[in-house]
């Protein structure tokens, strides 16, 4: 068997959309599963739609997700450079190469020539308007001119583009590692441009050139460039390469949550989610796009769950690691039909992931909002405040928004809570503990536990009536963490004045 060489091959032309880092992860772990090798290569050979920043970007991102490239751009490799627009001479000679066998022309068409012909075969109902094998012989190329006036052309510089021959007939078979044997007819397929009249190659004839030199496996991207491969199999035929020819793997679409359509910016947008791995700066309108990264999610999260975007372990199991994904991943359980977006799913994993980091890290997520507001706290505080909220994070900025009350008293109270809750009696319990522990030096919430139990129980009440509106007293919130430990964290001295602050403002109902 070959060896495995996969690339990554986007086109600089905005930010790399969540699906193309799906596209780059599934290349990444068959090459990592075989010992194979990961390639990254810059399709930027479409100047107009080139935007500037795009390649940094996709590097970023690809470097935070912890998809880490073997040979291409900003890593080198013996079939450097990796970025098309440095190959532009190499094209033309394969271009050249087809136009001497027969399988390409020059075509010297204007635009207001293209336009008249699919007007003329609108006007004659044509079912299509191609420059293809129906229409090819009543245009201005070097299949219709003479030698000597296609010459002279070419002196002259006059514009042109070179053209694919189509096959007229017959059929192209594919058989896709995902879809199974995809049949197209060449009928069908048009006669691609292959060089553009500035000289560069489109997007069609540089991928396979360089899916040959660079010695590609297997082809696996997004399911939009299905309708590509039987075009790119014909050059594969008509440059004699078949033998060489990769494997094609077309992933299935990301499809919007409702699984009602392709999923797009405008969507993400709409619901209220990432669909950019970072931050992007849209260089025209200043537009900012926020990312998987600031917006909280973990790589890890993001890569467990891409992965079971669109492939299945065939087993229940939905957590893993990269280093597990690299050893279960299989293409064959690439599922054909389209994955469906669930970002409460994404959510999830992060909580997951989140979770599971060691307490300093928690701390220090928490430690770097509290630099932000300008607050000063003790690292063993804001380990024990991670702690508590542990299994109530999602996001690493929820340490702040869940735990700003142990910075801040409450000034409000919840009003449910309050309504419902704060009798004469629960009043009476809080003022009799508030009692019990401001003379005390620590409260370990075993203590306050306790001490919670006697004064309930000398006041003939119940420890769980007293317990919401004791959180609403120190929280504001009708609920929270841990509260024992809540109020262990927060030390007797401020627990017995955020009581008293309570008792002083809220009028007991009866
Ligand atoms: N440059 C194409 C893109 O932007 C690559 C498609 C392929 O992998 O062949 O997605």
């Amino acid at each position: 068997m070959k060896p495995v060489r996969v690339r990554f091959a986007p086109s600089p032309t905005g930010a790399l959309h969540i699906g193309g880092v799906r596209t780059a992860l599934y290349n990444y772990l068959l090459a990592r599963q075989t010992g194979g090798t990961m390639i990254l290569r810059i399709e930027d050979t479409d100047q107009e739609r080139f935007v500037p920043g795009a390649e940094q970007y996709i590097l970023d991102s690809l470097r935070w997700a912890g998809i880490e490239i073997d040979e291409g751009v900003g890593v080198g490799g013996p079939h450097a450079p990796y970025r098309q627009s440095e190959r532009k001479e190499l094209y033309g000679r394969y271009a050249q190469q087809l136009i001497e066998v027969g399988h390409a022309y020059y075509a010297f068409d204007t635009e207001a020539e293209l336009d008249a012909m699919r007007e003329r075969l609108k006007s004659t109902g044509a079912s299509n308007q191609q420059y293809g094998s129906q229409t090819r012989m009543s245009m201005r190329n070097s299949l219709t001119l003479a030698p000597e006036e296609v010459n002279r052309l070419l002196r002259e510089k006059t514009p042109y583009v070179i053209r694919l021959k189509m096959p007229a007939e017959g059929d192209v078979k594919l058989n896709d590692l995902i879809r199974g044997e995809v049949v197209f007819q060449n009928a069908q397929v048009d006669d691609k441009v292959l060089m553009k009249s500035d000289g560069m190659p489109t997007y069609h004839l540089a991928n396979v050139v360089d899916d040959y030199l660079m010695k590609i496996s297997h082809v696996i991207r997004g399911e939009e460039w299905l309708p590509s491969a039987p075009l790119h199999v014909t050059l594969y035929r008509l440059l004699g390469w078949q033998n060489e020819m990769p494997q094609f793997a077309h992933l299935p679409l990301l499809l919007k949550p409702d699984g009602h359509g392709k999923l797009s910016k405008r969507d993400a947008d709409q619901l209220g989610f990432p669909i950019f791995p970072l931050n992007w700066k849209d260089p025209k309108s200043g537009e900012i796009s926020r990312g998987y990264r600031e917006w909280g999610y973990l790589p890890e999260a993001v890569i467990n769950f891409l992965a079971l975007l669109g492939w299945n372990p065939g087993t229940e199991q939905e957590l893993f690691s990269k280093e597990e994904l690299v050893q279960v991943f299989s293409l064959n359980r690439i599922n054909k039909a389209g994955a469906r977006f669930d970002i409460q799913k994404a959510q999830w994993f992060n909580q997951h992931y989140l979770r599971a980091q060691p307490d300093d890290v928690l701390a220090g997520y928490l430690l770097s909002s509290l630099k932000a507001n300008q607050i000063n706290c003790p690292q063993d505080k804001a380990v024990a405040i991670a702690k508590v909220l542990r299994e109530r994070v999602t996001f690493p900025a929820d340490f702040w928004e869940q735990g700003k009350f142990f910075f801040y008293p409450p000034t409000e109270y919840d009003p449910q809570v309050v309504a419902k809750k704060w009798t004469s009696t629960v009043a009476a319990v809080l003022d009799a503990y508030r009692q019990e522990i401001e003379p005390l030096t620590t409260l370990t919430h075993t203590d306050a536990k306790q001490k919670l139990d006697e004064v309930c129980a000398r006041l003939q009440a119940k420890t769980g009536q007293i317990l919401q509106p004791l959180r609403t007293a120190i929280t504001g919130g009708a609920s929270g963490p841990d509260l024992m430990v809540t109020l262990e964290i927060l030390g007797p001295k401020e627990v017995a004045h955020r009581l008293a602050a309570a008792l002083h403002t809220i009028k007991p109902i009866a």
